[in-house]
């Protein structure tokens, strides 16, 4: 797996610092808004998010709940966005809660807007959206996000949970692969 890395774009101690920077600026949000109830219920998306939401909630003080939802865009071994579609339930009991929902990366922004669409219809008394990745392409800037862990070129990244082909997941670098590894 290590052979099949092409260049780090961040390491794991920069990912760390950055994701405790993240949640420091979530919970300063939340308790500036007085938000009441002050508790949060947490959307990941799987499967990409699985690392990411890990950490955060270590850095997250406040009583919070873990809902996932589950989004497929990228079938097998493609690298581009075919539409995001929803696998599964629905997270419920989302109405009058203050919900940050959370995912790996903000490309095509489908997955992101589909998601809010959804929370959308139970009346949350607010829905944020942080994500740990964000391309610098128009479809992505256009998206509403709340908090981003880092802004990357257009390029195909994979590690701290994100996949090329649902392998790569577990390396602790966000990286780019080599192009015969893909
Ligand atoms: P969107 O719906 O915004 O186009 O894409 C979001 C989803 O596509 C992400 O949650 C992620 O699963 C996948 N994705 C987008 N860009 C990349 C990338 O550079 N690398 C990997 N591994 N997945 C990506
Ligand atoms: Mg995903």
């Amino acid at each position: 797996m290590r052979r099949d890395i092409d260049s780090v774009l961040y390491s794991r101690e920069r990912i760390a610092e950055r994701v405790k920077e993240l949640g420091a600026a979530i919970s300063r949000d939340l308790e500036a808004a007085e938000a009441d109830p002050a508790e949060i219920v947490l959307v990941p998306i799987l499967t990409g998010s699985i690392v990411f939401v890990a950490d955060l909630i270590r850095h997250l003080p406040q009583k919070l709940r873990i809902s996932v939802i589950s989004v497929t865009s990228y079938p097998g071994k493609s690298m581009s966005s075919r539409g995001a579609s929803l696998r599964g339930a629905i997270p419920g009991n989302l109405g009058g809660r203050h919900v940050l929902i959370v995912d790996d990366i903000l490309d095509s922004g489908n997955t992101i807007r589909l998601v809010q669409s959804i929370i959308q219809e139970q009346e949350p008394a607010s829905i944020r959206t942080c994500v740990m990745l964000r391309k610098r392409i128009p479809s992505a800037l256009e998206t509403e996000a709340s908090y981003v862990g880092f802004d990357i070129d257009d390029v195909f990244v994979v590690g701290y949970g994100l996949d090329y082909d649902d392998y790569y997941r577990n390396l602790p670098d966000i990286v780019t692969l080599r192009p015969d590894a893909l």
